[in-house]
Order: structure tokens, then C-alpha cells, then sequence
């Protein structure tokens, strides 16, 4: 089966082709600025050339058309048509309690997705701008929404709900969520493979930091707590968001600065974080320079960044009873040999110890941990692509 995964953003869209019989990637791209100036198509053929191709790309519409196009061209397509196109995979973020698998893509479906749009207002519009352009391009191939929420929805009450009044939850569905699903999904299962055991039989605690970062509790193979909830700014100190803070905190700026709830909102997503603690960036190469050049605020920032992560490692042993796995994965957790050493100092209590030699690797599935830990440190790479190709091909496997 061949199977298109579409991940649209508010302003891109990006797309891997697979060729599920040996699960290859027969060609990977992204389509950037989508309605601005300067949009471009950059398409890589597996085992050509890249092209980078410029146009007015108005809207995601035209976008996927340029996908679909790129993908048949004489010269740097892979398919001979789109009719080739078995199925077509999409990333959906919020699919709030209604979804808690992968689901065909249907008229109910859709309905159900406009009504998640109100939890998710950035992340949910562009998902389905997605969703109708492979429609209205390729009525007659099946789609399939994987979403970022779905792996959490195995998370108890008592650890979804907030302290706040239940009405909240029964008449807003404020409650926390989750996200990053996909990923937690996918290096966990990854974990029960490479320690050749089933996944049903382990307490494993993923550790997703990348731009955004999210830490996850899966035992015995479910998710039963993560640290982003209602919205992705709860948890972690990321890039650019603020992660878990005082509430009161809120209205306290709000009245002191004369913030309006937008300006809030940009200041908790957009300047907190590593970037707002450091003054430098919200890129941890760039502040790992720095601290190594003697920037204190940098350092700080790596500081407060790490010892939150190792806080919520704690916090999950707890919540479990114990732990058999640790892993990192996404941009920070899978290339920054520094990082993952910083987070775990302290946690030999738990009978773990990262390996020096071992841990010096960016990118590649391995254990890091001294020989004969208890409990096992690993580097996953995350591959969310995969596992959204995965489950579009069981889904219709019935139907093409
Ligand atoms: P992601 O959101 O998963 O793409 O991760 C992006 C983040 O990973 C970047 O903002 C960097 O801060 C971080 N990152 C990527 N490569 C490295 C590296 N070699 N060392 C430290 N941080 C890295």
C-alpha cells in the first residue's frame, strides 16, 4: 500500500510518502509561507535530487495540489499518478474526548472535528483545510485523522482533572488532555521491543523535548499521565512557552503590564520558556553555546529546563510504582548528549545510571545506561510519520 502523511500547520504543510511493504520513505517535503510572501515547495526524492520550488501558494488548497503534483512529476516525482495514492494519513491535534483512536475520515468525523476546533483554535482550522483539499483533489481515497490527543485518553480521572469547579470540565471539557500522543505511543513501543519484552509488562517514562516537550507515564502500554494538559503551554519549560506556573501569575501581569488576554497568551507561548529565561534563543544549541562561553543566564535557563524534567521523572515513578525505561527522544532529547546527562544526575536513586561512552550519540535508537541498571535509559528517535502511515494502513486495509 502506498500512503501520503499530511501534517498541515496554520502556515505549512508536511508530507512523507511510504511504500508500506517494506515501509520506505519514497519521498519526504514541505511547503512553507502558505499565504505569505516567499512560499516554496521544497521536495526531496528518496534517492534524487531536492527541488525547491517557488509560487503564490494562497492557501493549503494549492498547496496540496503542489504536493500532489510534485509527487507525479516526470522528472522528480516517484508515482506515475496520484491514483497510486492508496490512502492518505493526517496529523490532527485536539480530538478532545471524542477520539481515542485513529479514525476513518467521514461527514460525522468532520462534524465532530469542527466542534473539537473551539479547545484547539490554532492547531484544529488547519488540520481540516488539509483534510478538504486531499478530498476535493482525491474524493475517492480513504483518510484517516491520527491524533496527538488520542494515546492520553487512557489517562484516570484523578489524573485529567484539574482542582477546579467540575463544572468546568462538564461544560468546557477543561480538563487536561495531553499531547505529543503519537510520539509517547511510538518510542514506548519502541522501548518494549529493544528491551524484548512486552510493552504490557513495563512502566516506561518518555521524555519527548523538542521545541515543545512533553513527558509521559505508559504502564503496561497506556498512558496514564503526561505533562501538557488542557493546551500544550502546561508542564515543562519549553522553547518559548512557560510550562506550569502559579496561576495567579496570570492576572497578576496582566494587571501590573496592561495586558490584554491576546498579549497574555503571546507572552506565556511566544517569550517565556528558555528564551525568555536566557534573553538568547529559544534554540538549545544556541543557549548550550552560550553557557559554555560563560552566559549565566543561559546556563540558568539549561538549569531550570533540566531540573524540572528530572522532577517530573520523579513525579511518575510515583505515579506508577516504579519504572522499568526511561527514554528521550525529539530534537533535544535525541541529539543533546549534555542534556540528557544534566537531567539524569540525581536519579541513581532509582537504580539508573547514564553511561558516558554510550550516551555520546545524536539520532539513534540505542541504550545509554550502565551495564546492568535497573532500570534502562534510552535514545528513541520519535517517528510520528510512521506511525500515522501505520495506522492508515490498518484502518484500510479493508477498503482499497
Ligand atoms: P523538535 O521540536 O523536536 O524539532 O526539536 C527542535 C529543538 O531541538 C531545537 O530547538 C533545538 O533546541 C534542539 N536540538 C536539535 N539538535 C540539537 C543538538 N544537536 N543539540 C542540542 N539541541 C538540539
Amino acid at each position: 500500500m502506498v500512503i501520503l502523511v499530511v501534517n498541515c500547520g496554520s502556515s505549512s504543510i508536511k508530507y512523507q510518502l511510504f511504500n508500506m511493504t517494506d515501509e520506505s520513505v519514497l519521498a519526504k517535503g514541505l511547503v512553507e509561507r502558505i499565504g505569505l510572501e516567499g512560499a516554496q515547495l521544497t521536495h526531496q526524492p528518496a534517492g534524487k535530487e531536492k527541488v525547491v520550488l517557488t509560487a503564490d501558494i494562497k492557501n493549503h488548497s494549492i498547496g496540496i495540489k503542489m504536493v500532489l503534483e510534485a509527487l507525479t512529476h516526470a522528472e522528480h516525482g516517484v508515482l506515475k499518478s496520484m491514483q497510486e495514492i492508496n490512502a492518505i494519513g493526517h496529523r490532527v491535534v485536539h480530538g478532545a474526548e471524542k477520539f481515542a483512536d485513529s479514525v476513518l475520515i467521514t461527514p460525522q468525523v468532520m462534524d465532530a472535528l469542527e466542534e473539537c476546533i473551539d479547545l484547539a483554535p490554532l492547531h484544529n482550522p488547519p488540520n481540516i483545510l488539509g483534510i478538504n483539499a486531499c478530498a476535493e483533489l482525491m474524493p475517492k481515497t480513504p483518510q484517516v485523522g491520527v491524533f496527538d490527543t488520542a494515546f492520553h485518553q487512557t489517562m484516570p480521572k484523578y489524573s485529567f482533572l484539574y482542582g477546579l469547579p467540575y463544572e468546568a470540565y462538564e461544560k468546557y471539557g477543561v480538563r487536561r488532555y495531553g499531547f505529543h500522543g503519537t510520539s509517547h505511543r511510538y518510542v514506548s513501543q519502541r522501548a518494549g521491543e529493544l528491551m524484548d519484552e512486552h510493552i504490557t509488562n513495563l512502566r516506561i517514562i518518555t521524555c519527548h523535548l523538542g521545541n515543545g516537550a512533553s513527558i509521559a507515564a505508559v504502564k503496561h502500554g497506556k498512558s496514564v499521565d503526561t505533562s501538557m494538559g488542557f493546551t500544550p503551554l502546561e508542564g515543562l519549560v519549553m522553547g518559548t512557552r512557560c510550562g506550569e506556573i502559579d496561576p495567579a501569575i496570570i492576572t497578576y501581569l496582566m494587571k501590573k503590564e496592561g495586558l490584554t488576554p491576546d498579549q497574555i497568551d503571546t507572552y506565556l507561548n511566544k517569550k517565556s520558556g528558555v528564551l525568555g529565561l536566557s534573553g538568547i534563543s529559544s534554540d538549545f544549541r544556541d543557549i548550550e553555546e552560550a553557557a559554555n562561553e560563560g552566559n549565566e543566564r543561559a546556563q540558568l535557563a539549561l538549569d531550570v529546563f533540566a531540573y524540572k524534567v528530572r522532577k517530573y521523572i520523579g513525579g511518575y515513578v510515583a505515579a506508577m510504582g516504579g519504572v522499568d525505561a526511561i527514554v528521550f527522544t525529539a530534537g533535544l532529547g535525541e541529539n543533546s548528549v549534555s542534556m540528557r546527562d544534566k537531567i539524569c544526575q540525581g536519579l541513581e536513586f532509582l537504580g539508573t545510571r547514564i553511561d558516558p561512552v554510550k550516551n555520546n550519540v545524536r539520532g539513534k535508537a540505542t541504550e545509554i545506561s550502565v551495564d546492568g541498571a535497573k532500570v534502562k535509559i534510552f535514545v528513541i528517535p520519535t517517528n510520528e510519520e510512521l506511525v500515522i502511515a501505520r495506522d492508515t494502513e490498518q484502518i484500510c486495509a479493508n477498503l482499497v
